[in-house]
């Protein structure tokens, strides 16, 4: 029988809708942001205890510029005492623009004639792969529109056909997804093909704004994409990214709603979701929404800070929707994962000249990072960071890698960083030119000699040496 959201049963107690407006609404309008009160949230944080939707309210609902400074400083020293200076780097890529939907902000919806319509084959996305792998990619999440072309067993075996590209000593070892809601079985079928992440964004929480944008198709079931990552849970997937669209509604309810879902799965799971993702609205081909609640630069700062302090043990991804500079900005207060070299143009990663502009209607929105993934890895470089490929825990099958890394004393020394330096090293002997290579050793010398003198150190330099002499893929 062909499966239809709209004569869902809601049997189970685990999916049944969790968000309440009024509660919400309640909680920030209640909120007293004294200096006292702030300041203690902010400790509480720093003691890496997650923060209650009261205590979130109350960092949401302050605008004393002197204590939202202290929120941001909050944000970056957690960051730092806990996570270090890694940065995760993913690409995008964009399987098929098909979709039934019709969201008022995107330009693959269904009434947007102007786009032009693509699914990759086989062999276009064996170029894409190949083309992410000459420049040194690792990790990639694929992106679908809705569509019945794009079913479970279709995701699958893209997902399969992406594992099995091979160019050089180019691989994809992390295959993320991001892709509409399915049903129990058909979670199960994409787990099959071993994904990383399933990442579905509510868009918005508000339940009345949800219903003003999402104007035809299956995706004006509210109830049905809020409940989709439980169904994921049920097929076995643990690991999931949540996200909301910022601009369509008040960001201080968006942000409450992040942290309620994360709740959700806390109480229900035990476990959080791995990543959010907080998208803003970029221009797109028919962009159709109200500009009422667009979210400014200063707001977008504040929000991601706070999100740092409220679920400190999640990782943050922030995307080339947003400039470079606002990036960089950004970076310090507790993002973990970007994407480099980002180009979501149908089938664009093998066009020859990538400085081309991207064109508009064959995109879902218009990015504003364009820089290439050597340039972003330079920057990070000069700016201390250490890029990472890391996908140690997902194959060694450490789940709940982000918990880890903030309650296991150690962790970090022992797992992320030496593996993020030797995912480094791999990317500059195969992909970097010479200058990079010269910066990037540097820095991963560095961070050697910051090491103290025990086992895990010799037995990092050893890999290093291997990494030098063309072994490949060693982790921790
Ligand atoms: N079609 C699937 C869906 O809607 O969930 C998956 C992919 S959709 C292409 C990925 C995400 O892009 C959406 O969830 C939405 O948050 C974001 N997006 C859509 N239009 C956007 C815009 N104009 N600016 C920024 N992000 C946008
Ligand atoms: Fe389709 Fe997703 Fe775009 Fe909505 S956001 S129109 S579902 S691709």
């Amino acid at each position: 029988m062909k499966f239809k959201p709209e004569n869902l049963k809601i049997k189970d107690q685990r999916m049944k809708p969790f968000i309440d407006a009024d509660e919400i609404w309640g909680f920030i309008n209640n909120a007293k942001p004294s200096k006292e009160r702030v300041r203690e949230i902010i400790a509480k944080s720093l003691d890496k205890q997650r923060l209650t939707m009261e205590e979130t309210a109350v960092l949401v609902q302050t605008t004393d510029t002197e204590l939202i400074e202290e929120i941001k400083l909050g944000a970056k020293a957690l960051k730092e005492k806990v996570y270090g200076q890694r940065i995760v780097l993913f690409a995008p890529l964009y399987i098929g623009n098909l979709c039934i939907n019709k969201c008022a902000y995107c330009g693959f919806k269904s009434t947007n004639k102007a786009i032009k319509r693509i699914t990759l084959t086989k062999d276009e996305l064996i170029d894409q792969v190949k083309a992410l792998e000459d420049s040194g990619q690792k990790r990639l999440i694929l992106v679908y529109g809705e569509h019945p072309t794009y079913d479970a067993q279709f995701i699958a075996e893209t997902v399969r056909i992406v594992y099995s590209v091979h160019s050089g000593p180019g691989e994809i070892r992390r295959v993320n997804i991001n892709a509409a809601p399915m049903d129990i079985d058909g979670f199960r079928i994409v787990k099959d093909s071993k994904i990383g992440t399933y990442q579905i964004f509510q868009e918005t929480y508000h339940e009345e704004t949800y219903a003003k944008v999402h104007l035809g198709g299956i995706k004006r079931n509210y109830e049905w994409r809020l409940t989709a990552l439980d169904r994921a849970q049920e097929a076995g997937i643990d690991d999931v990214g949540i996200g909301a669209l910022f601009g369509l509604y008040d960001w201080r309810f968006d942000l409450m709603g992040l942290v309620r879902h994360t709740n959700h799965f806390e109480a229900v799971y035990n476990v959080g979701p791995h990543t959010i993702s907080f998208p803003r609205i970029q221009y797109a081909s028919h962009l159709n929404i109200d500009k009422s609640h667009i979210v400014s630069d200063e707001e977008f700062t504040r929000l991601v800070a706070i999100l740092r302090l409220a679920v400190p043990y999640t990782g943050l991804i922030l995307t080339a929707r947003e400039t470079a500079e606002i990036r960089n900005e950004i970076l310090q207060y507790g993002v973990s994962q970007i994407d480099g070299g980002t180009n979501i143009e149908m089938g664009g990663y093998s066009k020859k000249d990538q400085t081309e502009a991207q064109d508009i209607d064959l995109e879902q929105f218009q990015i504003n990072d364009n820089r290439s993934l050597n340039e972003i890895m330079e920057e990070l470089i000069e700016q201390g960071y250490i890029p990472s490929f890391c996908t140690s825990c997902y194959r060694r099958g450490r789940t709940g890698e982000h918990f880890m890394e903030f309650s296991v004393p150690g962790f970090i020394k022992r797992f992320c960083q030496p593996n993020a330096l030797l995912t480094l090293a791999e990317y500059l002997e195969d992909y970097a030119p010479e200058a990079t290579k010269i910066r990037g050793y540097r820095l991963i010398n560095d961070k050697l000699a910051q090491m103290e003198e025990d086992p895990s150190k010799a037995s990092l330099e050893e890999k290093l040496q291997q990494v030098k002499e063309g072994n490949r893929d060693l982790y921790f």
